[in-house]
C-alpha cells in the first residue's frame, strides 16, 4: 500500500496518457461528441460526467478510502445534496454546533419539506441514543466541531445509526483524509467543504462527498446529476493543485496550531482555548485514535467582549475573515461570521459567546504569530482591568 503522501502525487491522474501532461488536461467542453446512434461514448454532457472533475473525483474518492466521489460548486452544495437522501417525514439527529450554513439549510430549508431534526450535543452518546426516533435515517456528526472543537466517536456513532437502519453523515473540513478517514471507521457518507483545507490557498469554493456502498454512491450520482449543482472544471483543477501539498500544508499548521493553543491556555487574559491536543480537552483520548493528530483549528474565549474587540484591532498578522484551512492564518469571530446564521439564544446555549474568537493557524512561523498575539494580547489589557475582568 503507498503511503498517503505518495497518492497525493502518484495516482491514477498524475500524467495525462493522451500528451504526457503532468498536470490533468482541463476539459471545458459541455458536450462530447458521439460517434455512432446506437453507442454513446463514456461522456455526453458535462453536469452528469465531465472527465477534468471526475478526476477529482475519483482522487478524493481514493483518499477517504470509498469508491466514488463527487464534486459540488461549494461545501453546502454536497452537503445540501447528501441531505436530498432524505424523504418527507424522515428524521435527523445532527451535532449542536453544527456549522452555520449547516445549520441554516436544516432549520429552515428542509424544515419546510417536512425532514425534522434534533440537535444533540454528539459527544454524549446518551443523550444522543435519547433524540433518536422510528424516522430517525440521518447521524449528522462534525468531528471536530466548529467552533468548540468538540470531539465525536466516528465509530460508536455509526454502529448506533447501523443498528437503526441509519447513515452517517461526517463533515471532514476540519481534518481531511490527511488526518482522519470517517469511512475507515464506520461512517457512509464524507462531506467537505473543499474550500478550506483541500484546496488551501483561499482562492476556490468547492465541495465534495465520498461514499463507500456502491449502491449509496449510485444514489448520490444521481441526486447530483438531478440537483446539478457541479464544480466547474477549473475550479476542480485548482482543488486537485492544491491537495497535492495536503500533507505537508496540515502537519506544518497543526505543529504550529498545538504550540499556539499551549501559549494561549497559560495567558491570564484567555479564559479557555478549546484545541483537541491539549490534554484538558474532554476528548483528549478519543482524538487521538481515531484521528492521525488535531488539525490546524483552535477557537478561544477572552476575558470579555472588550478584550476580543481591542485584540481584534491590534492583532497584525492573521487575516480578520470567515474560513479557515488556508495557507495564510484567518482570524475569525463566529458570533458575527461562521454562526451569524445562528439565533443568539441558540449561540449562548452552545458556547459560542461574543468573546470567542477561532483561529485557523496557516503557514507563518509559530513565533511571528505567537509574538503578535503576545503583543495584541498585552494591548488589551486595559479593558480587562477597566471592565473588572471578575473571572
Ligand atoms: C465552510 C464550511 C462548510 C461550507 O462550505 P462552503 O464551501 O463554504 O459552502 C461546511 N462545513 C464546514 C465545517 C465548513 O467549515
Amino acid at each position: 500500500m503507498t503511503s498517503f503522501e505518495t497518492k497525493l502525487l502518484h495516482n491514477r491522474h498524475k500524467f495525462d496518457p493522451a500528451t504526457g501532461g503532468v498536470s490533468v488536461p482541463i476539459h471545458p467542453a459541455s458536450t462530447f461528441h458521439q460517434s455512432n446512434i446506437d453507442q454513446f461514448g463514456k461522456y455526453d454532457y458535462s453536469r452528469s460526467s465531465n472527465p477534468t472533475r471526475e478526476a477529482l473525483e475519483d482522487f478524493i474518492a481514493s483518499l477517504e478510502e470509498g469508491t466514488r466521489g463527487f464534486a459540488f460548486s461549494s461545501g453546502m452544495a454536497a452537503i445540501s445534496t447528501a441531505f436530498l437522501l432524505l424523504s418527507q417525514g424522515d428524521h435527523v439527529i445532527i451535532s449542536e454546533d453544527v456549522y452555520g450554513g449547516t445549520y441554516r439549510m436544516i432549520t429552515e430549508v428542509l424544515s419546510r419539506y417536512g425532514i425534522e431534526h434534533t440537535f444533540v450535543d454528539m459527544t454524549n452518546l446518551r443523550s444522543v441514543e435519547l433524540a433518536i426516533q422510528p424516522n430517525t435515517k440521518v447521524f449528522y456528526v462534525e468531528t471536530p466541531s466548529n467552533p468548540l472543537l468538540k470531539v465525536t466517536d466516528i465509530k460508536a456513532i455509526s454502529e448506533l445509526a447501523k443498528e437503526h437502519h441509519a447513515l452517517t453523515f461526517v463533515d471532514n473540513t476540519f481534518l481531511t483524509p490527511a488526518i482522519q478517514k470517517p469511512l475507515t471507521l464506520g461512517a457512509d457518507v464524507v462531506l467537505h467543504s473543499a474550500t478550506k483545507f483541500l484546496s488551501g490557498h483561499s482562492d476556490v469554493v468547492a465541495g465534495l462527498a465520498v461514499v463507500k456502498d456502491e449502491k449509496l454512491g449510485e444514489k448520490l450520482g444521481f441526486l447530483q446529476n438531478s440537483f446539478g449543482a457541479v464544480l466547474g472544471v477549473q475550479d476542480a483543477w485548482l482543488v486537485m493543485r492544491g491537495i497535492k501539498t495536503l500533507s505537508v500544508r496540515i502537519q506544518q499548521s497543526s505543529a504550529s496550531a498545538s504550540k499556539i493553543a499551549r501559549f494561549l491556555d497559560t495567558h491570564p487574559l484567555v479564559r479557555h482555548v478549546y484545541y483537541p491536543g491539549l490534554s484538558h480537552h474532554p476528548q483528549y483520548d478519543l482524538q487521538s485514535t481515531q484521528a492521525k493528530g488535531s488539525g490546524a483549528v483552535l477557537s478561544f474565549e477572552l476575558e470579555n467582549e472588550q478584550v476580543l474587540r481591542s485584540f481584534v484591532e491590534n492583532v497584525q498578522i492573521p487575516v480578520f475573515a470567515v474560513s479557515l484551512g488556508a495557507v495564510e492564518s484567518i482570524l475569525s469571530y463566529p458570533a458575527k461570521m461562521s454562526h451569524a446564521a445562528m439565533p443568539e439564544v441558540e449561540r449562548k446555549k452552545r458556547g459560542i459567546t461574543n468573546s470567542l474568537l477561532r483561529l485557523s493557524v496557516g503557514l507563518e512561523h509559530p513565533e511571528d504569530l505567537i509574538n503578535d498575539f503576545s503583543h495584541a494580547l498585552q494591548k488589551s489589557e486595559i479593558h480587562s482591568v477597566t471592565q473588572g475582568g471578575a473571572r
